[in-house]
């Protein structure tokens, strides 16, 4: 990273408190973010819940705190939830909400910080309605990271403020919805399926703590012009609506250091040696990379339907297996299960396969690297832009069809709508096969996605868009001290 800090507004120290909700999607920018705000001279405290729902996150923090000593980490322990009162299965929804009904609990933590005191606190989109009260109290501006695509934001931001939570369908014209600003209407079909279901605790979230928005002192969004150049104007520039605070876009985050994993740290370090060796002996943009982000399994029906398509793709490829949403819950000596003796033989004449944790960020930087069929989870969308990697969208769930329409709008790469949400139906390896080859041997795609990797390239740089952003924040920041 480089930056031009002579040029930050001077005066106090910021000292800034993190806090970011459950699974790696969040664990990540945020970790990301305080490594840039280190870098323009802010302090940082970092506020860690424990236990973690996988074991990435755990192993993640801790190398991020040895990798900086200087940062302050606020353990923050959460109440017991009461299973009765949530609607969900999901581990990760599940410790979000703990985290939303324990946060009133921050308030003696957040208070006793000193030397400096903090200017600011920077928490999970996730968390408004129970953050933002105990920052009120404690007047201490509070900003929000929102952890997805300003295209994310722009909806999120204003349905409640055309509709109720009971009403969701009654605000499309024919199948789209209008967003003031924003040329693409947003599909019906885009909606992430549990904001239609009332009692979600997604739907919940959505609704009350959108309206909440004008509140806050700020959000950031790790986007930047170049990939979503007219939602960032339209955010920006107030065009959505005239009570939204401001609005800066920090990104593109780029993978640190830290999260690099050391080789010995855990039982994959051979497979992790075995795979960058694999990797290093392709050529350039030879290799199609997929995998979908660190909470989505696919059934066992539609894993073998991706392992054939990615074998008659023709193309080499590196495939991250996951069939458990938690990492904890995977077994070893479960790939060849999963997989099947006899496909799994045709593999490893093209493809390398691995069923752990693997650094997505060094994958997509290297060169060998050319496409990425993914599920759009925003943190992957950005790390392919940043390196310019076409991308095959296939969205599972949640936020992943509008970063989807991202993907396809910024010309980083194609999406085969039809495939629907996962789990839908199971599309066929055939199918599979055919749209990664065209989207490997597409040229216009290859140029446009080399395009916005050098457009966030320019933004990173030294002096750049990003920096700018930076220096607005931190200028914001002081002068509410
Ligand atoms: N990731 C990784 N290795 C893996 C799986 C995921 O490094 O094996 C990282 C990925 O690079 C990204 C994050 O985990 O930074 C996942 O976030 P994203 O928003 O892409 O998707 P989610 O996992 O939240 O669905
Ligand atoms: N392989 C894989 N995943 C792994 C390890 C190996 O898919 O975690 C496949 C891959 O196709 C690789 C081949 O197995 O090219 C041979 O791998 P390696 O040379 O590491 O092992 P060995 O030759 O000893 O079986």
């Amino acid at each position: 990273m480089a930056f031009s800090g002579d040029k930050l507004p001077v005066g106090k120290e910021t000292h800034i408190a993190l806090f970011p909700s459950s699974g790696m999607g969040h664990l990540t920018p945020f970790l990301r973010l305080a490594s840039l705000l280190l870098h323009h001279h802010c302090r940082v405290t970092l506020i860690t819940t424990n236990p973690t729902v996988s074991h990435a996150e755990s192993r993640l923090v801790s190398r991020f705190l040895s990798s900086y000593p200087q940062v302050t980490q606020i353990h923050f322990n959460l109440l017991p939830l009461d299973l009765s009162t949530v609607n969900s299965t999901d581990p990760f929804w599940i410790q979000s909400e703990t985290i939303r009904r324990s946060a009133h609990l921050l308030s003696p933590l957040l208070s006793s910080v000193s030397s400096p005191p903090l200017s600011g606190l920077i928490s999970d989109v996730m968390l408004v309605s129970y953050v933002l009260p105990v920052a009120q109290t404690l007047r201490l501006p509070n900003y929000i990271l929102f952890t997805s695509s300003a295209r994310m934001f722009s909806f999120f931001a204003y349905l409640p403020t055309i509709t109720s939570i009971s009403n969701v369908g009654s605000v499309f014209d024919g199948e789209d919805l209008h967003i003031p600003g924003i040329n693409a209407p947003l599909p019906r079909s885009s909606i992430p399926p549990l904001l239609l279901i009332q009692n979600s605790l997604f739907a919940d979230m959505f609704f009350s703590d959108s309206l909440k928005l004008s509140k806050l002192d700020g959000v950031l969004i790790n986007s930047f012009k170049g990939l979503e150049t007219e939602s960032l104007e339209t955010l920006r520039s107030r065009k959505l609506m005239e009570d939204l605070p401001p609005v800066f876009a920090v990104g593109p985050f780029e993978p640190c250091e830290f999260e690099k994993e050391e080789e010995d740290s855990h039982s994959d370090s051979d497979s992790s040696t075995a795979l960058a060796k694999w990797l290093d002996e392709k050529p350039d943009g030879s290799v199609v990379y997929i995998s979908f982000g660190s909470r989505t399994a696919l059934s066992k029906d539609q894993t073998r339907e991706v392992g054939d398509g990615l074998v008659k793709s023709g193309f080499k490829f590196l495939w991250v297996v996951k069939n458990k949403r938690v990492d904890k819950e995977e077994k070893e000596g479960d790939l060849e299960e999963v997989i099947g003796e006899e496909l799994m033989e045709k593999i490893k004449e093209n493809g390398f396969v691995v069923k752990n944790w693997v650094d997505q960020g060094k994958i997509l930087g290297h060169k060998a690297v050319g496409g990425f069929v993914s599920h759009c989870g925003w943190n992957s969308v950005v790390e392919a832009a940043i390196n310019g990697v076409r991308v095959l969208a296939w969205p599972q769930h949640g936020d992943q069809k509008i970063n989807a329409e991202v993907v396809e709008g910024s010309g980083l790469g194609m999406w085969v709508r039809n495939w629907g949400w996962g789990g839908e139906k199971v599309v066929k390896g055939d199918e599979i096969g055919e749209k990664v080859r065209e989207m490997m041997e597409s040229q216009s795609l290859k140029l446009k996605a080399r395009d916005v990797g050098e457009e966030a390239m320019k933004v990173a740089e030294a002096g750049g868009n990003r920096e700018e952003m930076f220096k607005e924040l931190i200028g914001d920041l002081k002068r509410k001290l």
